[in-house]
C-alpha cells in the first residue's frame, strides 16, 4: 500500500499530457484507469496528501463498494433518468468482476450491500495498481490555482507543480461532505466559470437534529436502536433508527435525510411488523391483568415506550383501558411524527445533494454540452445515491463512461 502511495507522489513528467483529472478518488481513479488503458497520457492531481481518502473511510472502513441491486430509482437527481445510461454501461457486475480479479474477499449485507471482508484499503490498492498498469501519473499535494481554455482548444491548468496543458479536463472533485477530508467547492466553482448551472447543494445521508423541546424528552434515550419504517412524502425506508445525544441517526434516518425538507415532519412506524392495536385487544382478552407497559415491552424497548406514552396509562392493567385508548397508543407508535430542527450538515454527511446540472452534460460521456473537452464525473454532478453502495457505483460508472472518450 505505502509503496503504491509513494509512487503516486512522484513529480509530473514533462511528456505531453492528453488528459488531466482533478480529484484522485473513486470517480477520478476509475476514469484514469480507463483512459490510460486506451493509451492516453493521463495525469491525476489532488490537493490531498493521499489518494482516495473517502474510499478508506467508507463503510466503516470496509467500503460498501456497490450493491447487487442498482437501478435509476436508487438515485436522486433533478433529472432522474440521467444516470441510467452510465449505470447500465458500467454495472455493479463489472465492478464486482474487477474486485474478483484482485481476489478481494467481500460479503453481502442487508439489501444487497457489498462490503470488503477485510478493509477498504483493498479497493484503493486495486484502483492504484490498475492506474500503475495503465501508466497513469498521480500527483498529490498539488493545488490548482486557475484553469483557462486556450485558443488552440487546450486547457491550461496552473498548479503548484507547474503549468499543465491537456486536451481533456475531467473534474472529479466530489461534493462538500467532510471538509476535514479535503472536500471543497472547487468543482462547482469551475462549472460556473465555464457557464454551467449548479443546482443548490445540501448535506445528505446525514443525521437529523432535534428541536430543543424534543431534545429534552429524548435525551435519556441515547443509544436505543429500533427497526422502523421512516417516511417523508411518498418515500419510505425500513431499517434501524438510532437515538443519539444529538438527535436521530441510523440507516433509515440517513436515507430519509436525502428527501427531508426543512420545516417538515418525518413519520416513523416503530412497529412495522405488527398491528399493535389488535395485539393489545387480543392480550386484553387473554391476559386482562397485564399492564400496558409489560405488553408493549414485548415489542419495544421499555425506555422508548416510557418516553412516548403517558406514565399513568402505561401503569394501567389492560382490562381498564378502552379500545379508543388502544387506538391512540397505536397511532403514537405506528405514526410517530417528529419535526427535525435540521441536519448535522457537511461535517458528518456522507454525500452532497445537488451539484452540476446534468441537463448540461452528455449522459453517455459526462462531457459538458457547453465546453468541448470538459467532463464532470462522480459526486460533483447532481446525482446522489441512496445509502448502500450506490454512491460508489455512480462514481465507478460515470468515471468509466468518461474514461472511454477523454
Ligand atoms: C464517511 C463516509 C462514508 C461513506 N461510505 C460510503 C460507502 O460505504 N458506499 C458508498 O457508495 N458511498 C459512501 N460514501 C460516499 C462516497 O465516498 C462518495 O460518494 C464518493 O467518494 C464520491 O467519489 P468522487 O470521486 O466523486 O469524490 P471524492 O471521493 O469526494 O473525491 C474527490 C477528490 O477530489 C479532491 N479535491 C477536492 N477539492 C480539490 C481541489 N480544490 N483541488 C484538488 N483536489 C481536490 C479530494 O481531495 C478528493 O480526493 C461515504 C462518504 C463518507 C463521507
Amino acid at each position: 500500500m505505502s509503496d503504491t502511495l509513494t509512487k503516486a507522489s512522484t513529480t509530473i513528467t514533462n511528456k505531453a499530457i492528453d488528459v488531466v483529472i482533478i480529484g484522485a478518488s473513486a470517480s477520478g481513479l476509475m476514469c484514469a484507469i480507463e483512459a490510460g488503458k486506451r493509451g492516453r497520457k493521463v495525469v491525476v492531481i489532488d490537493h490531498s496528501n493521499k489518494a482516495g481518502k473517502k474510499i478508506l473511510m467508507s463503510g466503516g472502513g470496509r467500503c460498501n463498494f456497490t450493491n447487487y441491486n442498482i437501478d435509476a430509482e436508487n438515485f436522486i437527481s433533478h433529472n432522474p433518468l440521467f444516470c441510467k445510461s452510465a449505470i447500465s454501461r458500467y454495472t455493479q457486475w463489472d465492478f464486482i468482476a474487477l474486485v474478483n480479479d484482485y481476489k478481494i474477499p467481500f460479503h453481502e449485507r442487508k439489501h444487497g450491500q457489498l462490503f470488503c471482508d477485510d478493509s477498504a484499503k483493498d479497493i484503493l490498492t486495486m484502483l492504484l495498481s490498475e492506474c500503475a498498469h495503465a501508466g497513469v501519473q498521480i500527483k498529490l499535494k498539488c493545488d490548482v490555482h486557475g484553469i483557462q481554455k486556450t485558443a488552440n482548444e487546450q486547457f491550461s491548468i496552473e498548479t503548484s507543480a507547474g503549468l499543465l496543458h491537456c486536451q481533456s479536463l475531467v473534474i472529479a472533485t466530489g461534493g462538500l461532505s467532510i471538509p476535514k477530508m479535503g472536500a471543497t467547492p472547487f468543482g462547482y466553482n469551475l462549472a460556473k466559470q465555464f457557464g454551467h448551472k449548479v443546482l443548490a447543494t445540501s448535506a445528505a445521508l446525514v443525521p437529523l437534529t432535534l428541536q430543543n423541546n424534543d431534545k429534552a424528552w429524548l435525551a435519556d434515550l441515547s443509544g436505543i436502536a429500533v427497526d422502523a419504517v421512516v417516511s417523508s412524502h411518498s418515500i419510505s425506508f425500513r431499517e434501524n433508527i438510532l437515538l443519539t445525544h444529538r438527535g436521530l441517526s441510523g440507516p433509515a434516518i440517513l436515507q430519509i435525510s436525502s428527501y427531508w425538507k426543512a420545516g417538515e415532519p418525518i413519520n416513523i412506524n416503530l412497529l412495522p411488523d405488527i398491528d399493535i392495536e389488535s395485539f393489545l385487544k387480543n392480550r386484553q382478552n387473554e391476559q386482562p391483568k397485564t399492564h400496558l407497559k409489560t405488553a408493549l415491552a414485548e415489542h419495544l424497548p421499555k425506555r422508548l415506550v416510557a418516553a412516548l406514552l403517558d406514565e399513568d396509562l402505561l401503569d394501567k392493567a389492560l382490562q381498564s383501558i378502552s379500545h379508543q385508548r388502544f387506538n391512540e397508543v397505536a397511532e403514537r407508535l405506528h405514526q410517530w411524527q417528529i419535526k427535525p430542527n435540521g441536519t448535522e450538515g457537511y461535517r458528518t454527511a456522507e454525500v452532497t445533494l445537488g451539484g452540476v446540472d446534468c441537463d448540461e452534460l452528455s449522459s453517455q460521456t459526462m462531457q459538458s454540452k457547453k465546453t468541448d473537452g470538459l467532463y464532470f464525473i462522480g459526486e460533483v454532478v447532481d446525482v446522489t445515491g441512496w445509502l448502500g453502495g450506490y454512491n460508489f457505483q455512480w462514481a465507478w460508472s460515470s468515471g468509466w463512461c468518461a474514461g472511454q472518450v477523454v
